[in-house]
């Protein structure tokens, strides 16, 4: 059976219990080997028959770690696995406890190590567990010696338990489970935060990869709307043509009237997104705030339909000068003044301020006494694609929010519903010295 490479908690799982078997069988090798040395010189300080018995365990814990490692891949149970194993663990410490001397052996620190790599491999209330069972068996161990129900291997006489007092036996006993839950919660509480960061990088990652996905259809999408522009573009030139050549017939005008207008839709449509999905870099240059801003007006207000219903008004401070690419500068500033007037039904007015803020920023404000909007919509104008309007694109104020953004600028929009909206955009200031202005007509 194979692992899902995708289920990252999984294969982590099986990593954890593949070392463990790795260290598991490391540490009975070393145990074997240091038992057989120790044989091998006769000096035998703690303990004498018992050598042969910590072969055995150390055999058996070695026979143990292959069984385990050729069953492993062919589980999914692998936190069931770790308990089983874990728990067997703990017993097998119990008895390489019990031949080096019980109450006097060196070896009962190694709970502390089980129970940390309980807490580890098999999160808190695991680790828990382990420290429950393994205080169990130390108490049960060394309650038994103490009653003389059992008599550990090969103890000089000097170290049995009875030699000392039972408040010392207590003592011993109550700290080392104290120290066991001690230590299964601290590493239950590092294994924790372990999972925790890992979950954050494993999400973290399949954001990034959700990312680069979407930047490859951008760029597939961004190709396809250049591959878009140029058909259009001739077909409303042949239609134009065409008009001309012709003999005037209402019907059929109004029908390239028509045709016209969509491929012009069209046409600002695939232009939105691609100043959305591909900005270019702009050329910066100094602008003059209220010679750029008149200029980009007159062209607004050129359009009669809007000229007859929309009354213009303009304060503007002069003498400010903020460092931009013209092109992008009009781009905010028109679409801006669009979403205002296509906000006004029928008559209205917009107003458009230019001010200074402090020494190094200036604003814009942009107001119209349009329909305004709610709070729910206010949320969202700034998300690509978020339109109201059964026409609209809803990349205006993406494309104006991103390129105010990367100026350092900031935007913000104040509306209510039924009176108006007002935006503010903040600019840097350049303090120039006036000579030159670079702004140009849109
Ligand atoms: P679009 O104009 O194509 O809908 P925009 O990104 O320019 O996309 O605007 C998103 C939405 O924000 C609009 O559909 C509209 O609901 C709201 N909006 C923007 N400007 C104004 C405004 N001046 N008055 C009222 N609503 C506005
Ligand atoms: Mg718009």
């Amino acid at each position: 059976m194979k692992i899902d490479r995708q289920n990252k908690p999984l294969l982590d799982q099986y990593r954890k219990l593949k070392w463990l078997i790795f260290f598991r069988a490391l540490f009975a090798a070393v145990l074997l080997g240091s038992a057989m040395l120790m044989g091998f010189h006769e000096s035998r300080a703690l303990f004498s028959q018992p050598i042969v018995f910590i072969e055995y365990i150390a055999i058996a814990l070695l026979a143990l770690s292959l069984l385990y490692a050729f069953i492993l891949p062919h589980l999914f149970q692998f936190v069931r696995f770790g308990y089983i194993q874990i728990f067997i663990d703990s017993l097998f410490l119990t008895g390489i406890i019990f031949v080096t001397g019980s109450f006097s052996s060196i070896f009962s620190f190694l709970y502390l190590i089980v129970i940390i790599y309980a807490g580890m491999i098999l999160s808190r209330s695991g680790g828990m567990f382990i420290a429950f069972c393994c205080s169990v068996q130390y108490g049960v161990l060394i309650a038994l010696e103490f009653q003389g129900v059992i008599y550990p291997v090969g103890v000089k006489i000097d170290f049995l338990i009875r030699n000392y007092n039972w408040d010392y036996v207590l003592y011993k006993v109550f700290m080392t489970l104290v120290a066991c839950f001690g230590v299964s919660f601290l590493s239950g509480f590092l294994a924790e935060q372990e999972r925790r960061a890992k979950k954050d990088l494993w999400a973290m990652a399949d954001q990034v990869k959700r990312v680069e996905r979407l930047a490859a259809i951008g760029e597939m999408a961004s190709g396809l709307a250049h591959e878009i522009k140029n058909p259009l573009a001739s077909l409303s030139g042949s239609i134009q043509f065409l008009r001309e050549d012709i003999p005037y017939d209402p019907d059929r005008d109004r029908l390239m009237d028509i045709i016209l207008r969509e491929a012009d839709r069209l046409t600002a449509l695939v232009n939105d997104f691609l100043m959305f999905a591909k900005p270019q870099p702009g050329q910066i240059k100094i602008v003059e705030l209220d010679v750029a801003m008149k200029e980009i007006i007159n062209v607004f207000t050129a359009d009669n339909r809007r000229n007859k219903r929309i009354h213009v008004t303009k304060q503007f401070f002069e003498g400010i000068f903020i460092e931009i690419d013209p092109e992008h500068f009009r781009q905010v500033i028109w679409n801006l003044l669009l979403n205002a007037a296509e906000a006004i039904e029928s008559e209205g007015q917009i107003d458009i301020k230019i001010s200074p803020v402090d020494k190094s920023h200036a604003c814009i404000t942009i107001s119209d006494d349009g329909c305004g909007m709610s709070e729910e919509t206010m949320k969202s104008i700034f998300d690509p694609f978020f339109t109201a309007k059964p026409k609209g694109t809803g990349l205006g104020l993406s494309i104006v929010q991103r390129i105010i953004t990367s100026y350092n600028g900031l935007i913000d929009v104040q509306s209510e519903p039924e009176k108006g909206t007002t935006f503010t955009v903040k600019f840097r200031r350049v303090i120039n010295s006036g000579l030159f202005s670079l702004s140009r007509p849109g």
